[in-house]
């Protein structure tokens, strides 16, 4: 059922196109007999016009066909073909330095990969190649071969280029690497609360996190210094075992990760974070009870700060704290997954 209260909450998310609500509702248009994504491109109908659904199921049964231009029954984000194509085209040649003609020979309108790339890694194209390419010669500076050799690889004629390019995407430049700088892979998981990132290496997964989660960046910053590594492009088995939990998670079948995770932080927040994996599947605890639990019962400000901090969302399940009032509190995510997340648990306990 949706509430008078939902309605004018899911209209307000439509107008705004707000993707924090991808997964969570899906509106038929009574008009056009078709339903949409809250971010549907297409013009937005009138309040009074609108069927409010939070499963495209419901939509369906309602007799709404989906529509053409934002597909909703698709994962929202998810890989394009496109993308998909150029992605593998890459790591079949990951050496590879891409030009305009390339993308002829895969049918491909050069224009068109770039604005889908940006799109959806936030990178084009090219930066996308370039930072794998790059990943290779890391690999070959640490294997002890001399860093002018891997610049010409990597395709840059000139040093200070190279440099600036490792350092942005990096963010440590080649003469300082040594062996034990880690190497950390990068990559997108499509949810159906929109895409996560994580980052892994061989042995364990750093991070989770929703893509659009506020302070990424600094988190993905802090990391990088704090465990010394390289973040490029790419997967692990870590990251595939991950990414397969995370599917079964969101269809309801899996209540207890197991790919090995590291945790990074003080002693108190990693009390806190083990804390919050002893909450069971489907059920919510108060800040307060979880700051008693920890035997800190006056600190649970400072409990509510290390779940803040904490950067493996849902594996170390943070939503599962709410207020004690019974409001919902904040997320990182925001409160709407945080909601979507309660509610979701709740059904398949
Ligand atoms: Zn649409």
């Amino acid at each position: 059922m949706i509430t008078e209260q939902e309605r004018s909450e899911f209209y307000k998310a439509l107008l705004d196109k707000n993707i924090e609500y991808e997964g969570v509702f899906f509106v038929g248009v009574k008009t056009t007999g078709v339903f949409c994504r809250p971010t549907c491109s297409a013009r937005k109908p009138k309040l009074e016009n609108c069927e409010f659904y939070k499963t495209a199921q419901k939509a369906l049964l309602a007799s709404f066909r989906p529509c053409k231009r934002c597909d909703p029954l698709s994962n929202p984000n998810s890989l394009s073909d496109l993308v998909r194509t150029l992605v593998e085209a890459v790591e079949a040649d990951p050496s590879k330095r891409w030009i305009d003609s390339d993308f002829d020979a895969l049918s491909v309108d050069a224009s068109t990969a770039r604005r889908n790339f940006k799109k959806r890694f936030g990178m084009t194209f090219v930066a996308y190649a370039r930072a794998r390419r790059i990943g290779l010669a890391i690999n070959k500076i640490r294997e002890g071969e001399p860093v002018i050799d891997a610049q010409l690889d990597a395709g840059y004629e000139s040093s200070s280029g190279f440099r600036d390019a490792f350092y942005k995407i990096m963010g440590s430049t080649p003469t300082k690497l040594n062996k034990n700088h880690l190497i950390l892979k990068a990559s997108w998981i499509d949810t159906k609360l929109g895409p996560m990132v994580a980052i892994a290496d061989e042995y364990q997964l750093y991070l989770l996190e929703c893509v659009d989660r506020r302070g990424l960046e600094p988190e993905v910053e802090r990391l990088r210094r704090n465990v010394c590594a390289s973040i490029i492009p790419g997967t692990t088995w870590v990251i595939e075992s991950i990414t397969s939990e995370i599917g079964e998670y969101f269809d309801g079948k899996l209540k207890e990760f197991k790919t090995p995770i590291h945790l990074m932080g003080t002693p108190f927040q990693q009390r806190v974070w083990n804390e919050l994996m002893l909450i069971p599947y489907g059920s919510v605890r108060s800040y307060k009870e979880q700051a008693e639990k920890i035997g800190r019962p006056s600190s649970y400000r400072a409990v509510a700060n290390a779940n803040g901090a904490n950067q493996l969302a849902i594996i170390i399940p943070c939503h599962r704290i709410i207020r004690e009032n019974g409001d919902i509190g904040g997320y990182g995510g925001g409160i709407i997954r945080k909601k979507w997340l309660i509610e979701h648990e709740k059904a398949h306990a």
